[in-house]
C-alpha cells in the first residue's frame, strides 16, 4: 500500500546505553559534531523505594533521521538497527511495530516526519 507508514521500534528494557546507534547514523550521513540522527540519553541511576537502582538509555530519534532511507532502497537495515548491540531496535510498518510494542513493556515506535 503507497500510505502505509515505516518507523522503528526500540525495547529500551534491553538497551546497554552503548551509542552504537548513534555512531553508526552519523558514520552513515556524514554529521558533524553535535548533530544527530539519533542521539542516546541516559536517565539515573536513582534509588527506588525497594532500595535497587534504576537507570534507563533512551534513544531519542531527530528530524534529521531518514529512516536510512538509502540503505532501505537498496534492501539493507537502517544502520542504527543493524548495528544494535542489543538487538533491541526493529525496523518495519508502523502497524506491525505498534503490535509489538503493545505486547512489550518498556517499549515504544518512532514514526518520523513523513
Ligand atoms: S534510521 Fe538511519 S537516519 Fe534514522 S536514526 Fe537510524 S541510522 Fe539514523
Ligand atoms: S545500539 Fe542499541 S543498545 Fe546500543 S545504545 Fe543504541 S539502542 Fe541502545
Amino acid at each position: 500500500m503507497a500510505d502505509e507508514k515505516y518507523g522503528l521500534f526500540i525495547d529500551y528494557t534491553w538497551c546497554t546505553g552503548c551509542h552504537s546507534c548513534e555512531m553508526a547514523c552519523k558514520v552513515e550521513h556524514n554529521f558533524g559534531e553535535g548533530v544527530y540522527g539519533v542521539k542516546l540519553f541516559e536517565d539515573g541511576p536513582r534509588m527506588l523505594p525497594s532500595g535497587k537502582y534504576e537507570y534507563n538509555y533512551l534513544p531519542v530519534f531527530t528530524s534529521l533521521c531518514d529512516l536510512c532511507a538509502e540503505r532501505v532502497e537498496m534492501g539493507k537495515l537502517p544502520t542504527c538497527v543493524h548495528h544494535c548491540q542489543a538487538a533491541c531496535m526493529k525496523y518495519g510498518k508502523v502497524e506491525d511495530l505498534a503490535k509489538m510494542a503493545a505486547e512489550t513493556p518498556r517499549s515504544w515506535v518512532y514514526v518520523p516526519e513523513q
